[in-house]
């Protein structure tokens, strides 16, 4: 039988991925672009691939909006079903570019007028990984793009991205996730990975020590049932004799695999 066997917690879930992105400057800025209808043509957005659907949607749709708002109920606002919408055209997905034949499919799609929207926004995947052609097709919508159409090129690693595509494009970085990461636990794999790689050899004393900021963070984000298991968690630290390693263990499967650990707790150690 495996360590802790498979209890999952669920519950907090919903507060687990909450858009922080929102809060920052870069977001309001757009936001504001957006509502003053000067939102540039082409954008390049870098950000953490994880986000890169939520924050892509969000864009779109205040970009299609009649009023530059999204979600207020517009007959636009009204025609989005699910992630799709008439007037939204998607290229590749978060870790997929878009192919050659994609992007010129895109581009033909863009020489026709919106239809439900006075805009047509078109999403871009994986833009700094698209295969050399790829790229280039897209040189020519990037720098006279119809008056309609906005273009969002999604980019993990800005220096990936065709310079050629980079200067026809405004370049938002939001990077309040990585900024949050000293204070909030890891959220993403890859973050699980660099925060088990700088405290592998840390001493309980400096894990017990992370909790703090944790908690503090989850609770100004609203996130009780988050803070209350980072306290419980502490708790059980504080309590037990464990060794770093174990701790460290305990830290993943707990926050990481989302292990009932107070359940599994007693029967282990
Ligand atoms: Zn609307």
């Amino acid at each position: 039988m495996s360590l802790f066997s498979p209890v999952l917690s669920t519950q907090d879930d919903s507060n687990a991925h909450r858009p922080s992105w929102r809060d920052c400057e870069a977001w309001k800025r757009m936001a504001s672009l957006a509502l003053e209808g000067s939102f540039p043509h082409s954008c390049a957005l870098v950000t953490a691939e994880d986000f890169h659907t939520e924050i892509a949607l969000g864009i779109a749709k205040m970009l299609l909006c009649n009023n530059g708002r999204g979600g207020d109920g517009c007959p636009v606002c009204a025609s989005w079903s699910g992630g799709q919408h008439p007037d939204l055209v998607v290229g590749g997905a978060p870790s997929q570019p878009p192919s050659i034949d994609t992007c010129r499919e895109i581009i033909n799609t863009t020489a026709y007028r919106p239809v439900v929207s006075p805009k047509r926004v078109v999403v871009l995947f994986a833009a700094d990984r698209m295969m050399l052609p790829a790229a280039n097709s897209l040189l020519k919508l990037a720098e006279e793009p119809p008056e309609y159409v906005h273009i969002l090129f999604m980019l993990s690693d800005e220096k990936l991205f065709l310079p050629t595509l980079r200067s026809r494009s405004w370049t938002v970085s939001l990077p309040l996730h990585r900024q949050e990461e000293r204070y909030s636990p890891p959220r993403t794999d890859e973050e699980w990975v660099r925060w088990i790689e700088k405290y592998a050899k840390a001493e309980v004393d400096e894990l017990i020590m992370l909790f703090t900021p944790w908690i503090s963070f989850e609770i100004e984000r609203k996130a009780y049932e988050r803070a209350a298991k980072l306290e419980r968690l502490r708790l059980l630290i504080q309590t037990k004799r464990l060794s770093r390693t174990m701790v460290l263990d305990l830290i993943v499967l707990a926050l990481k695999e989302g292990i009932v650990f107070e359940h599994s707790f007693g029967d282990f150690w």
